[in-house]
C-alpha cells in the first residue's frame, strides 16, 4: 500500500496512492498543493501554500476517495461521513 501523509493547517491529509486514477481534481483545485507524478498518480506538492478550505475542497474533489483527511481530533472531514 503506498501512502502519502501529510500534516497541514491542523489538517491530517492521506494520499492512498493505490486508489488514484490520475484525474487531476485535486491539482486542478489546489495546484500549488499536488501535482501529479511522471506515473500520473497524485502526491504532495506544497500543500500549506493552500487555504485550509481550498485545501479540503480540493481533496473532497476526488472522484475515488483516494484522499482522506481527519481534523485535530481525528475526525474524519473527506470523504464526509454520511
Ligand atoms: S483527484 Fe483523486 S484520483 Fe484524481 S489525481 Fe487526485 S487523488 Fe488521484
Amino acid at each position: 500500500m503506498s501512502l502519502d501523509e501529510r500534516t497541514v493547517h491542523g489538517l491530517r491529509i492521506v494520499i492512498d496512492r493505490d486508489q488514484c486514477v490520475g484525474f487531476g481534481d485535486c491539482a486542478t483545485a489546489a495546484p500549488e498543493g499536488f501535482k501529479l507524478d511522471a506515473d500520473t498518480i497524485a502526491t504532495f506538492l506544497e500543500p500549506e501554500r493552500v487555504e485550509r478550505e481550498r485545501l479540503l475542497r480540493a481533496c473532497d474533489a476526488c472522484p475515488v476517495d483516494a484522499i482522506t483527511v481527519w481534523d485535530a481530533e481525528g475526525r474524519q472531514l473527506v470523504p464526509p461521513l454520511t
